[in-house]
């Protein structure tokens, strides 16, 4: 590669253009050189999320990012489970000793598990005042009494297996597939929706394994990229977890170069020095829409921003459930603004910033055209998304022509400040891209 930097060094010395040197080239920032980018991404896959949002989005061509619960929908292979010793000797010790740190988490695994009806949420609560009220305590106490009811016969035995959810209330992985042949990414958000926090290292593998497992057999390695671990938690263990089992996670980004303020931080994204901030916000019923288009305002103006829009149910479905007119509402907004956004799934802008980030590119002058060379240090397979390129290029090259394999696009060239450049998209890691003067047709 030294020799393609050193020619690359030559191109600058020789010929210094105001505004930029021909052959000068860089990633832009944002796909198709945008100003911020927007993902929109729903939660738990409740059902109006498919009947209303996705044909609203569909009238804008915007793709989004389903996070679903894998253990609910028909035909899925994994369910939810307790992973461990027979669940007898839980029941049986709990009469004697009570829960405390050492006993806790397979408990609180095991709980929702144990073949009663109800019994799950105790699971939840027990997770609720562990993650989010720190008060291991009182969650310890939830866990002793749900097991000394367990004891005494208080739960309804489960006549049969959890059954799903009835199929006229939850989407079917033949109707999840379409949708995702058509650019909607699905990522996973465990298999029952636990409090990953609480769960015993087996049971937390099992929730993230299985669901990425199930997600693969199902559509492809593609949407095995994303994962939302449950209510959001920023359970270190959990978290950590899920990262080292997925490329990203909405939960927590730990990259250098990227601010994360998360849905309950208040943080002003203007005050971030870093190349990007990643602010998410949670658009819930009482959300004004004036506030959810402040969000796309500041994102389209700053420059660093990725807005992750968070939504939970649509239409009485879900929690916290927008309507569908407000939803129709507010993406006409975003798409009224989409000069300088980048709405794109999940995945995409990880891949964008990430690819961007570990890469690197070289230009040099060959003849009468203008060579790059884009490469990344990522290594991981799933870094297949192209990058915009902005290269400068002679002023009486109004259109450029370029080529990258047997792929050929052609860019307009832009005039700014006594220079030209041209935005054009390319594969990373892939072959040499040729930039040419287009022959003018007559
Ligand atoms: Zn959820």
């Amino acid at each position: 590669m030294k020799w393609i930097k050193a020619i690359a060094m030559a191109i600058i010395a020789f010929s210094s253009f105001a505004g930029g040197q021909i052959g000068n080239t860089e990633i832009t920032k944002w796909q198709y050189g945008k100003n911020g980018a927007v993902s929109l991404t729903y939660d738990d896959g409740s059902i109006n999320q498919f009947r209303v949002a996705v044909p609203i989005m569909d009238q804008f061509g915007f793709p989004a990012t389903f996070f679903i619960i894998t253990g609910n929908i028909p035909g899925s292979r994994y369910r939810g489970t307790f992973v461990g010793r027979p669940t007898k000797a839980i029941i049986d010790e709990t009469a004697s000793v009570p829960t405390r740190k050492d006993s806790f988490f397979e408990r609180a695994s095991a709980i929702g598990f144990l073949g009663y009806e109800g019994t799950l949420d105790y699971h939840t609560r027990a997770g609720e005042l562990y993650d989010e009220d720190k008060n291991a305590d009182a969650a310890y106490r939830v866990l002793d009494d749900a097991y000394a009811q367990v004891r005494i016969g208080a739960f309804k035995k489960l006549t049969q297996r959890q059954s799903p959810a009835p199929e006229n209330e939850t989407i079917s992985w033949d109707e999840i597939r379409s949708l995702a042949n058509r650019g909607y990414e699905f990522a996973s958000h465990t298999v029952t929706h636990s409090r990953l926090a609480v769960l015993d290292d087996a049971n937390l593998a099992y929730e993230l394994e299985k669901s990425r497992q199930e997600i693969f057999d199902h559509l492809g390695f593609k949407h095995t990229f994303s994962v939302e671990c449950p209510y959001g938690t920023e359970n270190e263990r959990a978290v950590q977890a899920a990262l080292v089992r997925y490329q990203l996670a909405r939960n927590y980004m730990p990259d250098e170069d990227v601010d994360d303020l998360d849905r309950s931080n208040h943080t002003d994204p203007a005050s971030s020095r870093k190349d990007y901030v990643r602010w998410q916000r949670g658009a819930v019923t009482e959300t004004a829409i004036s506030l959810m288009k402040s969000w796309i305002d500041k994102t389209a103006a700053q420059g660093n921003i990725w807005l992750v829009l968070v939504i939970h149910g649509v239409d009485s479905v879900g929690w916290e459930p927008l309507t569908g007119a407000e939803l129709k509402d507010y993406f006409s907004y975003v798409d009224s603004k989409k000069q300088n956004l980048w709405v794109a799934t999940f995945q995409d802008v990880a891949k964008y910033i990430r690819e961007r980030e570990h890469g690197s590119v070289a230009s040099y002058k060959d003849g009468e055209s203008i060579d790059v060379v884009l490469r990344s240090s990522l290594t991981d397979l799933s870094y297949d998304l192209p990058l915009t390129l902005k290269t400068y290029v002679p002023k009486e090259w109004k259109t450029v022509e370029v080529r990258q394999g047997d792929r050929t696009q052609s860019a307009d060239a832009i005039e700014a400040n006594g220079a030209s450049y041209a935005f054009y998209q390319a594969d990373v890691n892939a072959q040499v891209v040729t930039l040419s003067r287009a022959t003018p047709t007559k």
